[in-house]
């Protein structure tokens, strides 16, 4: 599932490719429930790409009036940029037969916006959970879906005490960092690699944490997503960059998915146990 990195990874290349195009039509197969009203997205002008918690934000113009189109990628969702033969009757094929674009991971496209020039975005979203929603700017962005969001795990404001104040004390601290209402961003994959780098026990609820503890823990996620973003994110999944490559982030995550396999640093192998439902991987030895 993508994560901050990887959203982000997203809207950093989707700034430099698709702001300033404009969209001549959208093709899409999504069932009519899943799909908001999207003929006001033709003609319309991309202006800017930002990101809100794992939520990708188009701000388009169209004479003269704002709009946002917000895609939520959930489990499985990626766009790409390529050029797609589109006929009634079967999937969408990319023009390039070879690439990455032909890689399986990147072939279940349900949405395409065209641009006037010829190039296309589209969205492979091989479980179709992606959330879209489309509307005027102001009636989008008020709505109460983005209110229930913590401040973003990268975000200047989120300082330390402000991540400490933000902890609720009776969670284990694995679930508090999933929370998305407490800090927003992070996923199973980066609160696994997290917790190991702060060498802290996914299990332990967060009012047992010491002051010292907690900033272990923020230092460990300020710094490992910022080194994901930097390396373009996970591809253990689906995720594929815009031009459909893998991101360098799977080959150096040290707990995440590795269970049985020993610790890095202690040559314990790394259990798996269920936290609130989610799968968690640590080292027993390692994390206090
Ligand atoms: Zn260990």
């Amino acid at each position: 599932m993508p994560e901050l990195p990887e959203v982000q990874t997203m809207v950093n290349d989707l700034r430099r490719a698709v702001v300033g195009r404009r969209i001549s039509f959208v093709w899409s197969d999504l069932p009519k429930r899943k799909l908001p009203e999207l003929d006001g997205l033709a003609g319309a002008r991309i202006e800017a790409v930002s990101r809100r918690g794992k939520n990708i934000l188009f701000l388009l113009s169209r004479s003269g009036k704002k709009f946002l189109f917000v895609v939520h990628p959930r489990m499985t969702g990626h766009f790409l940029l390529g050029r797609w033969a589109l006929s009634k009757n079967s999937r969408p094929r990319p023009l390039a037969p070879s690439g990455p674009l032909a890689e399986k991971v990147n072939s279940y496209l349900h949405l395409i916006l065209a641009f006037a020039d010829g190039g296309m975005l589209g969205l492979s979203d091989a479980r179709k959970f992606s959330k879209l929603l489309f509307g005027p700017e102001k009636e989008v962005s008020a709505l109460e879906y983005f209110g229930g969001l913590g401040p973003d795990a990268l975000s200047p404001s989120l300082t330390l005490p402000e991540f400490r104040r933000r902890i609720p004390k009776n969670k284990p601290i694995k679930a508090v960092l999933l929370d998305q209402a407490i800090v927003s961003g992070i996923g199973n994959i980066y609160s696994d690699e997290i917790l190991y780098a702060a060498g802290i026990d996914p299990r332990r609820r967060a009012a047992e944490l010491t002051e010292e503890e907690a900033g272990r823990i923020y230092k460990a996620m300020r710094l490992i997503l910022r080194e994901a973003v930097k390396v373009r994110g996970t591809s253990f999944s689906d995720f594929r960059d815009l031009r459909g490559r893998r991101g360098g982030y799977g080959e150096r995550r040290l707990v995440y998915g590795l269970s049985n396999t020993p610790c890095r640093r202690c040559r314990t192998p790394i259990v798996s146990i269920k936290i609130g439902g989610r799968t968690s991987s640590f080292c027993p030895v390692c994390q206090k």
